[in-house]
Formats: structure tokens, C-alpha cells, sequence
């Protein structure tokens, strides 16, 4: 089926209960059982889930994936796939990821003997020369919030050829735009936060993988460490992801007007968005991306600009997080990278006078009103 159709029917029959042309959210904790050992298929609300499974089905066939779990959070998700790692083992992160992907990394499972070693993954030649022995690779592309872009396709040969696995946060782009299984990735993770439920009404995330090994692993974790996307998150994300190919267009449209504006202003030292021709990763990500996304850093040189710009937008909404329908803009070094050390923002580039806008599906000339108007107080 085409990925539209997917999207609307992918893992949801009508409910074999009722006819429910929506999946139900079955919100029970547990399931009577026939007898010892005869039941439905349903034991416990943990390790089953019918709204839950629903998802994860949906979601399996968006990426192209034999499976998916569905954890509570992206971190979630995350921390679950790091499970496929042991002490005395290394990990190679690109540079500049989500800031909670690296305060997880860094401050709580490096305490359990994982090595992470962060390096600029979108030269993968550079990368090759320098990575060292690893058994994971660990990428975004584009990069948040620097916009870097890493050739999936290529550190998903070189990972095998190390006999390691590669993982693509794929959250920027979504499925709509971006297929890393297809171009050789093992593992897909995504906050489903984000563009995925699209509404900025639930917290969530999930793991799509495409070996049978990792997804009985992972189903495993899911049950034993329990952190579950609940039935209601789990039906909310699907009503999200019905409507994921009519959102994207959207996202992509208004973000490149709202990109283009923004680098035609004078009192912006730089833009970030992998669409400028330009951009040193703008090839790369043609090839291995249909569109290039509502997500666009720039930089006002101070950390009293961003503030004067943020105090004065009134259609933007200032606040953490990406991808729903309404623009949100946001400043990383305080919000999300502040995970991060002050050395170590300022190594990445990742300065006091950066704004981060994930530009959502208004009516474009209203949120270039919005910033025009902000960006006469700067
Ligand atoms: N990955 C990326 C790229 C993110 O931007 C985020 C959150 O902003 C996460 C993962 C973490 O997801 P969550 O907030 O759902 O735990």
C-alpha cells in the first residue's frame, strides 16, 4: 500500500469486538484468563496491549520494519535500545544531538562501564579514520540543533564492515521524509512527541527494527524494565500518524518560506537548514530525504537578541519541543541542550544566541508577520 494509505490503516482492523472502525483504547490493566495457561494472547497490560500493539504496527509499516516497541518517552525508547549494549563496550555519537540523548549517555549509562565517544558523523570519511573500535553508531540527521547531515547509506557500510549496528533518531524528519531502514540502518528511534503524534498532546517513543533478534530483545526490555506507552498515548499517536501525510507537506512548505526569510534578515548572523543549496550537507540529504523539514536554527550573535526576539513573538509559542501543528521556538543552549556542559556548547557551536523554530502548519505570511515584528526588537 502507499504510505498515505499506511499511515490511515496500518496495523488497525476494525476492532474484531465491535466493527470500531478506531482502535479502542483498551484501558485495562490485565485479562481474564480461560484457565492456566489459556488466555487470548492478552496476559498482563505491561507486556500486552491491543492500542499499544496497534501502534507499534502502524508505525513498524511507516518505517518499514519487521516490528516496533513503543516505550513512554523518546528517552525511553532510547535507553531501551542502548540495552543491546554491554559494560566495556563503545558507542560513537554524532556531534550536537538532542540534549537529553547526550545527558543520558554521558551522566547515567557511561556509569555502567558504556564508553560514548561524540565525533562529527557527517564526514564519514573523517569518521572512518577516527572512530575507532565501536558496536554502535548513534546518529541524527539533521542534527538537532545544528542541522549537520550524516550519509545514512554510508556509516550504515561502515558500521557492518565493524560488525557493529547503526541507529537513526529519525524525529526530525519522520517517515514521511526519511526511510533509514531502507538505506541500511538497524535501528529507528523516534520521540513520537514529535511530528509523529503531531498535536503536542502526549509524550512517547518508539524503536523500529528490521532483525527478529533485536525486536524479541527489545519486546523484552519493553516487559522487563516497563517503561510502557499507556493505552490513551498509544491511541493518541494513532490518530497523529493518520494525518501524517497531510501534515508534512505543510511543515515543509512553511518551512522554506520561514527559512528563506529568516536568512534574508540582516540582523541574523547565520541560518541552519539543510534546504539552502549551500549547506554542506545538501546533497546528501536529497539523496536520502524527500523534503528537508520544518526544523531551522539561527543564530542572533547574543544571548540578549534571542532573548528580545523570544520575549516578543506572539504567534510562536516559546517552549521546549518540535513538531506539532503549532510553532514552536525555542532557545537550545538554555532549553534543550542545556544537558550539555557550557564547554561544551560553546566546542559545538551551540552559542548564547541561538533560536531553534520548528515551524508548524499555520498560514505562513502569519508567522512571517510574527518574526518580522519580533525581530524589529532585536
Ligand atoms: N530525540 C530527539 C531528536 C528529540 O528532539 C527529543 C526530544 O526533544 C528526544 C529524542 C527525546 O524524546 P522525549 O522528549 O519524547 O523523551
Amino acid at each position: 500500500m502507499g504510505f498515505a494509505t499506511d499511515c490511515i490503516h496500518a496495523g488497525q482492523e476494525p476492532d474484531p469486538t465491535t466493527g470500531a472502525v478506531t482502535t479502542p483504547i483498551y484501558q485495562t490493566s490485565t485479562y481474564v484468563q480461560e484457565g492456566i495457561g489459556k488466555h487470548k494472547g492478552y496476559e498482563y497490560a505491561r507486556t500486552q496491549n491491543p492500542t499499544r500493539r496497534a501502534l507499534e504496527r502502524n508505525l513498524a509499516a511507516l518505517e518499514g520494519g519487521v516490528d516496533a516497541y513503543c516505550y513512554a518517552s523518546g528517552m525511553a525508547a532510547i535507553q531501551a535500545v542502548l540495552t543491546l549494549v554491554k559494560a566495556g563496550q563503545r558507542v560513537v555519537v554524532s556531534d550536537n544531538v538532542y540534549g537529553g540523548t547526550h545527558r543520558l549517555f554521558t551522566r547515567v549509562l557511561a556509569r555502567y562501564g558504556v564508553e560514548f565517544a561524540f565525533q562529527d558523523a557527517s564526514d564519514a570519511a573523517t569518521l572512518e579514520r577516527e572512530a575507532g573500535e565501536f558496536a554502535l553508531l548513534w546518529i541524527e540527521t539533521p542534527t538537532n540543533p545544528l542541522m549537520k547531515v550524516c550519509d545514512i547509506a554510508a556509516l550504515a557500510e561502515f558500521a557492518h564492515r565493524r560488525g557493529a549496528l547503526l541507529v537513526v533518531d529519525n524525529t526530525f524528519m519522520s517517515p514521511f521524509f526519511q526511510r533509514p531502514l531502507a538505506m541500511g540502518a538497524d535501528i529507528v528511534v523516534h520521540s513520537t512527541t514529535k511530528f509523529l503524534n503531531g498535536h503536542s498532546d502526549s509524550v512517547g517513543g518508539v524503536a523500529v527494527v528490521r532483525d527478529k533478534d533485536h525486536a524479541q530483545w527489545l519486546q523484552y526490555v519493553q516487559n522487563a524494565v516497563g517503561a510502557i506507552l499507556s493505552p490513551f498515548d498509544s491511541w493518541l499517536v494513532l490518530r497523529g500518524t493518520k494525518t501524517l501525510a497531510l501534515r508534512m507537506p505543510r511543515h515543509e512548505e512553511n518551512g522554506g518560506r520561514v527559512a528563506a526569510f529568516l536568512r534574508a534578515q540582516k540582523k541574523i548572523k547565520r541560518v541552519y537548514w539543510p534546504g539552502f543549496p549551500d549547506h554542506p550537507g545538501h546533497t546528501v540529504h536529497k539523496r536520502q530525504a524527500t523534503g528537508f523539514g520544518a526544523l531551522i536554527s539561527f543564530d542572533l550573535g547574543s544571548r540578549e537578541a534571542a532573548q528580545r526576539l523570544l520575549g516578543s513573538v506572539r504567534l510562536c509559542s516559546l517552549g521546549e519541543s518540535l513538531g506539532g501543528v503549532e510553532t514552536l521556538i525555542s532557545h537550545p543552549a538554555t532549553m534543550t541542550h542545556a544537558g550539555y556542559t557550557p564547554a561544551e556548547r560553546d566546542a559545538l557551536g551551540i552559542g548564547p544566541g541561538l533560536v531553534r523554530i520548528s515551524v508548524g502548519c499555520e498560514d505562513a505570511e502569519d508567522l512571517l508577520a510574527d518574526l518580522d515584528h519580533a525581530l524589529a526588537s532585536v
